[in-house]
């Protein structure tokens, strides 16, 4: 059998290519003379798979895409709070290059808008790094999120430099409000050279999927930035990411996302799936015309809207039942979040006093975060209190091991039949 996800794919792509509206940007020429009918899109899941159609393989420039990227550079080396200091996160309802700053403090409104990309991009690398330095750092980075070596696109670079005042006017105020202490010329020269790499779709996909993956490329697994980042990052995503669209794109395709004026798009939906999308056209707001339809009919096709309701977590534990020797056996099924550790919690309760034995198995838990752990581990910490012999069955380690001072008293099993082995 071949997976239809490739057919549905194509069918978007289908779809999608008939809106022909919108314009090339032309603040250059080399993004001028770009074909603007080309259209690729790409999809990338947790665990690697990449499905890829139409130009999914043709090269464009990662423009305001990189934006994101360098953001999450910056907090990784600076920390949350100094890049606060730097950088607000608000919506700017503003275009991509407008002057938009804090009447009060004067910094830049969000680091998706130019003004605070330029501000992330000089927070990266020491203090002391030449541009050339910090340029390499980014793009060693932003290599490390696709997953395979990035080329700068020299001509691209060059006719945007030459065409770089607007971006030098916003990096002055910048300089002179405080907020950056390098050069605006050598600011602006490395956040257009971070601008000027070229990707494909599929390269945007896998970007993408690394940011939802909670920093690990889902291809190389290497760890490319810690948990915390990526969440900072998406949540900037999801407010700031589509410029003045960013509220109707919230509302109508709901994943947190970026664009670029080289056409490119990516969707981070976290969990569940990386996109990259390519088309040159480009809306009023400098977003990708087909892009935006395709994000919009992926998201509606595959119930990815990051509001929609997760699967239910009211089934997760089943009633009270018992294992064949007699003890009270509490079974978890699914994820080990908040609402399903609270269940787990309220059957601890239910347990009579009189009863010793309690297994509480999790096999079939596929994740457990850290609140669900937390609970969890209190719950078994009590009920060891409240004089019960419980033992746990564990064997995809969901539950860190040691249990510290808990080992002693809570045996880990690894399978239940050994649970049921020992009693009978
Ligand atoms: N190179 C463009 C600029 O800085 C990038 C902007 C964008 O992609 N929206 O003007």
């Amino acid at each position: 059998m071949r997976t239809p996800v490739h057919e549905y794919l194509a069918e978007i792509r289908d779809s999608c290519y008939y809106y022909s509206q919108g314009e090339v940007a032309t603040y250059i020429p080399e993004l001028a003379e770009v074909d603007p009918d080309q259209f690729g899109i790409a999809l990338c899941t947790p665990a690697g798979t990449i499905y890829a159609e139409g130009d999914a393989e043709n090269e464009f420039t990662i423009q305001s895409v990189s934006k994101p990227f360098v953001y999450a550079m910056a907090l990784v080396e600076r920390g949350l709070q100094i890049v606060d200091a730097h950088v607000d996160v608000e919506p700017s309802g503003d275009p991509y290059n407008a002057m938009s700053v804090d009447p009060e403090s004067g910094k830049p409104s969000n680091p998706m808008i130019n003004m605070g990309a330029i501000v992330t991009h000089c927070l990266v690398g020491p203090a002391d790094a030449t541009p050339q330095e910090r340029s390499d750092l980014i793009i060693e980075s932003l290599c490390k999120f696709a997953g395979r070596k990035l080329e700068v696109n020299e001509a691209v670079l060059e006719s945007e430099f030459a065409n770089r005042y607007r971006n030098v006017a916003l990096a002055s105020m910048m300089r002179s409000n405080g907020f950056i202490s390098i050069e605006p010329d050598d600011a602006v020269w490395g956040y257009t050279r971070q601008s000027a790499l070229n990707v494909t779709a599929r390269d945007l996909s896998v970007m993408a999927m690394t940011l939802a993956n909670g920093g690990v490329n889902p291809i190389t697994h290497e760890r490319v930035v810690p948990e915390w980042v990526c969440r900072q990052v998406l949540s900037v995503m999801t407010t700031c990411g589509m410029y003045d669209s960013a509220g109707d794109w919230l509302s109508s395709v709901g994943i947190p996302a970026k664009s670029g004026v080289g056409g490119g798009i990516i969707g981070s939906l976290p969990g569940q799936v990386g996109i990259g999308t390519f088309s040159p056209r480009l809306d009023s707001h400098g977003n990708s015309v087909r892009g935006v339809e395709a994000c919009e009919r992926v998201s509606r096709d595959m119930g990815l809207h990051i509001m929609a309701m997760p699967a239910p977590s009211i089934d997760a534990i089943g009633q009270q039942s018992r294992t064949e020797s007699g003890a009270v056996l509490v079974s978890i099924q699914g994820a080990l979040t908040f609402p399903t550790a609270e269940l787990a919690l309220r059957r601890f309760e239910e347990i009579p006093e009189d009863e010793s034995e309690v297994v509480v198995d999790l096999t079939a838990v596929p994740q457990i975060n850290h609140v669900g752990d937390r609970m969890l581990r209190e719950g078994l910490r009590r009920l060891g209190e409240d004089g019960h012999q419980v033992t746990l069955v564990d064997p995809h380690e969901r539950i860190p091991r040691p249990m510290d001072h808990d080992r002693r008293r809570i045996p880990v099993i690894d399978d239940f039949a050994t649970f049921e082995d020992a009693e009978t």
